[in-house]
């Protein structure tokens, strides 16, 4: 594996830890943010980041954590990529902020031209600029709602879009999302999705079923927007079984429903292309893109046939922040980045060697009888293990959560994801050298040995 670019190597690449997790100073600050911060906002982990950069984050207390999060999906560059703080610098000195909507500048259209060429399909394209994956995910069904003027949006089980009014409304799962939110959006209906390892079925049933729905349900003429991550993110990892999503593609598109992608947490070189519904050659109508395509500053995209975007009155897009200027050179200078290292094959690399290095724990618990790897799942730099009692197919949570704090207690961020909480998942930024990856899968190795019932 290449490593990093040298000029990251400001912040060692190095798991070193020199207090407790927590350390002293992290400590003190909890005790802060517990009387000023909301406690709805949760954390991961119990210790402050001082800096962060390649493959570690280094906390206040001088532990240097190997961070197999990426901030959820962000970092996919790194968190203190040398071009994307240059780029920064750079513009923040010349302006911060004047409003697209009032005088627009070069980079928001730099940024679209970039997308409509990355995308897929060499369809006639245009792109508009927000916050966060939320907003764009609203702003595309809006976009859909226009084009088709038609209500309904069908979203699936296990999906994750969001935490607004109508994105949570599209989100599936309940606690902690939407438990006590409500009322939510009306007009979203849930199909069920392609789940391999538990619903058992290929990826023509499985389409099937949910086309079938659909059609019973809701009726395809009202139907203005299906909207579907090519890997569910939050909901475990989960990738479809194949032909699935080709076939909900080509049924939306017999029936005039917009296709709408959701690559918030898969976009962006994470799956080893630059978007996952290429694995499948599907070519959605329109794209939903944030996390990483700005290198950490918040930025969000939609991406998607000229003639549905442009079908959208003049006005009827926009907010104050969307494509900040600052944020925009970020992600010039991200995408640049993610072209010059060549980070799509870097995340297949990854997903070779942590693929590999999962595999041998499994056959190693399974030898002892403690089966607990249901399954390991994933594309390029999103893989997941699903932890299962052994010999069952029944939901471990408490396992990952048992895991996660081993791992940290060793200097390994990773995080847990999925419907049932039992999904332990891995998301390094595509930039960690292949040296640092081998340790943190070592530990993780541990923690799965050391945590999982005699
Ligand atoms: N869609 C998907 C697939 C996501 O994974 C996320 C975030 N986890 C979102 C939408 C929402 O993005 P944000 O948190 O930036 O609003």
């Amino acid at each position: 594996m290449t490593p990093i670019n040298a000029t990251t190597a400001a912040v060692p690449q190095e798991r070193r830890l020199v207090t407790e997790i927590p350390g002293p100073r992290s400590a003190a600050l909890a005790a802060r943010r517990e009387a000023a911060v909301a406690r709805g906002v949760t954390s991961a982990v119990p210790v402050f980041a001082a800096r962060a950069g390649g493959g570690v984050v280094v906390d206040v207390d001088g532990n240097s954590l190997i961070d197999l999060g990426s901030g959820i999906a962000v970092t996919t560059v790194g968190a203190s990529n040398p071009q994307v703080a240059a780029a920064v610098a750079e513009q923040a000195a010349l302006f911060t902020h004047t409003c697209f909507m009032i005088s627009p500048y070069e980079s928001y259209v730099a940024v679209a031209e970039r997308l409509n060429e990355l995308t897929p399909g060499d369809h006639d394209k245009r792109t508009v600029l927000f916050n966060s994956g939320a907003e764009a995910v609203e702003n595309a069904i809006k976009i859909a709602r226009a084009a088709t003027g038609r209500n309904a949006v069908v979203a699936f089980d296990h999906a994750y879009h969001g935490r607004t009014n109508l994105t949570m409304a599209l989100t599936a799962k309940s606690t902690p999302y939407k438990r006590s939110f409500g009322p939510f959006a009306p007009e979203v209906y849930r199909m069920p999705a392609s789940y391999p390892f538990r619903d058992g079925m290929d990826g023509a049933q499985a389409a099937r079923r949910a086309i079938e729905l659909m059609d019973k349900q809701v009726g395809a003429e009202a139907i203005a927007a299906v909207v579907i991550e090519p890997i569910q993110g939050e909901g475990g990892f989960i990738v479809p079984a194949p032909g699935f999503l080709t076939m909900l593609a080509d049924w939306c598109r017999a029936h005039g429903v917009v296709f709408i992608a959701d690559e918030v947490q898969s976009g962006f070189a994470r799956t080893g292309t630059w978007f996952a519904c290429e694995h499948e050659n599907v070519v959605p109508d329109l794209i939903t893109m944030a996390k990483g395509i700005a290198g950490g500053m918040p930025l969000s995209a939609v991406t998607g046939r000229a003639e549905l975007m442009d079908s959208v009155h003049e006005g009827g897009l926009g907010g104050t922040y969307g494509g900040n200027p600052v944020a925009c050179v970020a992600a010039l200078a991200a995408i640049d980045a993610m072209t010059t290292l060549d980070l799509p094959a870097q995340a297949r690399r990854i997903e070779d060697t942590v693929k590999s290095a999962l595999w041998a724990v499994a056959e190693k618990l399974a030898d002892r009888d403690r089966g607990v790897i249901g399954e390991i799942r994933g594309r390029g730099a999103m893989i997941a293990v699903e932890l299962v009692r052994p010999g069952t197919d029944e939901p471990a949570p408490a396992l990952a959560r048992a895991v996660a704090a081993h791992a940290l207690s060793k200097g390994v961020i990773m995080l847990t994801c999925g419907t049932f909480g039992n999904v332990l998942r891995l998301l390094p930024p595509l930039v960690i050298t292949e040296d640092l990856l081998v340790e943190a899968l070592d530990v993780l190795a541990d923690a799965l040995m050391s945590c999982s019932p005699r």
